[in-house]
């Protein structure tokens, strides 16, 4: 691949915490594209409230990628386009698991397209082992003490059982 036209991609998300299907996905964009950028969503439309601030979920990203060298991370508060225009993207990388994720991508994937026709948004199906996997479930599990160690790296379960575990 030429590096005078380096590849770039953003894997854009809250990551409310970071899990290891949303880990399988931005290694698989490593490996595809030249350079990565992780874009966590500083204040989500969707979600009313995070757990942990885009701060605390940029360091976990960080914290899990440091094997890979094409990534960097950022905090963002704009449209994924932008961010995407902002690090010279031409593309936009997401997972899918379910068909419940296809219909919201689906309209993302048109509304981006109308922003923005020169950025392609191009969707990776999750693996098998992460395909029920979602922030929202390990939140859940958390908070009855499960065990959520194969489905995040090491310091967010560490985290997430010092901020909802039960005692
Ligand atoms: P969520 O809150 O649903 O986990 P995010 O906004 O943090 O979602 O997700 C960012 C991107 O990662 C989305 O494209 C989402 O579909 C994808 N994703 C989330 N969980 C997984 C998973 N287990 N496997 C593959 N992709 C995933």
């Amino acid at each position: 691949m030429s590096k005078e036209h380096p590849r770039i991609a953003v894997c854009p998300g809250s990551y409310d915490p970071v899990t290891n299907g949303h880990l399988d996905i931005i290694g698989r964009a490593s490996r595809t594209f030249d350079r990565v950028v992780v874009g966590v969503v500083n204040k989500p439309m969707r979600k009313s409230k995070t757990l942990f601030t885009a701060e605390e979920r940029k360091d976990f990203i960080e914290d899990a990628t440091t094997d890979l060298d094409n990534i960097e991370v950022r905090i963002f508060s704009n449209l994924v386009v932008e961010l995407a225009r902002e690090v010279g993207a031409t593309a936009i990388v997401k997972g899918l698991r379910a068909i419940s994720d296809f219909e919201y991508e689906n309209e993302m994937a048109h509304l981006n397209h109308k922003l923005d026709p020169g950025i392609e948004s191009v969707y990776v199906f999750a693996h098998s082992s992460y395909s029920f996997l979602s922030s929202t479930g390990v939140k859940e599990m958390a908070i009855f003490n499960a065990d959520i160690s194969d489905l995040v790296p090491a310091p967010v379960a560490a985290a997430l059982a010092d901020r909802l575990g039960r005692r």
